[in-house]
């Protein structure tokens, strides 16, 4: 094997081999891998006590500055960040409200979602004692539906980015209009949405009163770390329900270590050359659909946008059937390197070059062409 996957002792004396990610940023999968800057913060943040309040707030006010907005929180995920927002728009800063979490009886306790928008993630918001109130259908969603589910308990919109979007959705920004008019917060789920580096800023300045990401995808920051974005009294809110402080969200600590390293990675992740790694990307595709075009059986090409919607261009081979496909895709991962692939609709499969450490890329088209080679001898 001319390359193998990067390696780790730690890993190893568990039993366990690392794997090359072609598939996403999947939590699954480790999420991504953070750059050395990234564990340089953390070990520095390792090596002495801190208040861990102040520590929040000044990361906190260097990550809005970085990101261009009013205020920011680390959470620990994005997820943990969703749960954080659904409580400070339900609970805010009320002291005896916050007490009876998640019984939200006396105060605003309805959350709306279009149900297009619907997904796993809603979990997050549930767990806060809310209703999620579903509003159009599978399709897509008008305005009337969605002005007619406003009330006097209405507390948020949780807007979802990502697979979960339909043509037929109302969109974002007449969604905040309508939600504006209100007074009502929208809320977004952008937890996937890097790149572009731009939606750090670009929805909060739609008019989202927070978006949420995930710091541990695109970001390259600790796994278990997420960002919260937007308004001040919102932000000061999440702090409120969040640890230290006895509430929903002391379960979901951020150390020193992950709120540093999640400034680290901002801070780099604003600095990069987009546009270079974005070549980079169109570059390692390009190749791999120049090298697997010509095998008999299979059809290779360029797709793009990736399933995140993310403007990232990838690869997609198909292949004779479905069954074919699957041995291949159990091969891939079973075998030495072990690499993930993505299946994707009948026959085919993803490969995504966002995820792949240097020398990755050929290390999968390496072992790509031995299992469809190995293949094309079995028929
Ligand atoms: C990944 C993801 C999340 C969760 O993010 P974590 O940082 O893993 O908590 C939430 N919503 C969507 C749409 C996601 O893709």
């Amino acid at each position: 094997m001319s390359t193998s996957a990067a390696q780790s002792a730690g890993y190893e004396a568990l039993g366990l081999r690392p794997v090359i990610n072609a598939c996403a940023t999947l939590t699954r999968l480790g999420g991504s891998v953070m750059p050395p800057e990234v564990v340089d913060a953390m070990a520095d943040a390792a090596r002495c006590f801190v208040d861990l309040e102040e520590l929040q707030r000044r990361v906190g006010a260097r990550i809005a500055a970085l990101t261009r907005n009013k205020a920011a929180y680390v959470s620990s995920g994005a997820a943990a960040g969703m749960v954080l927002a659904t409580a400070a728009c339900t609970v805010g800063m009320d002291q005896e409200a916050h007490a009876r979490v998640p019984q939200l009886d006396t105060v605003k306790n309805q959350i709306i979602v279009q149900n297009a928008h619907r997904n796993g993630y809603d979990y997050a918001v549930r767990q806060v004692g809310v209703t999620v109130v579903d509003v159009g259908g599978p399709s897509g969603t008008t305005r009337e539906e969605l002005e007619v589910a406003f009330n006097d308990r209405t507390a948020a919109v949780f807007w979802f980015q990502g697979a979960m979007n339909v043509p037929g959705e109302l969109p974002l920004d007449q969604v905040i209009e309508a939600a504006d008019r209100r007074g009502i917060p929208v809320l977004v789920d952008a937890a996937a949405q890097l790149p572009p580096v731009e939606n750090l800023w670009r929805f909060t300045q739609m008019g989202a009163a927070l978006a949420i990401f995930s710091g541990g995808k695109d970001l390259a920051g600790p796994q278990s770390t997420g960002l919260v974005l937007g308004r001040a009294d919102l932000i000061d809110a999440c702090r409120f329900h969040g640890n230290p402080n006895q509430s929903i969200g002391r379960p979901m600590k951020v150390g020193k270590e992950e709120l540093m390293g999640a400034l680290a990675a901002v801070e780099r992740y604003v600095g990069l050359d987009h546009a270079k790694r974005m070549r980079g990307f169109e570059e390692t595709v390009a190749r791999w659909v120049d090298r697997l075009a010509p095998f008999e059986g299979i059809v290779a090409r360029r797709d793009f946008p990736n399933e995140a919607g993310q403007p990232v261009p990838w690869a997609l081979i198909t292949f004779a059937d479905d069954a074919t496909r699957d041995t291949i895709v159990d091969r891939l991962r079973s075998g030495d390197p072990s690499v993930a692939v993505a299946k994707a609709g009948e026959a085919a499969i993803h490969l995504n070059p966002m995820t792949l450490q240097p020398g990755e890329a050929d290390a999968v088209l390496d072992r790509l062409i031995e299992e469809i080679g190995d293949d094309s001898s079995r028929r």
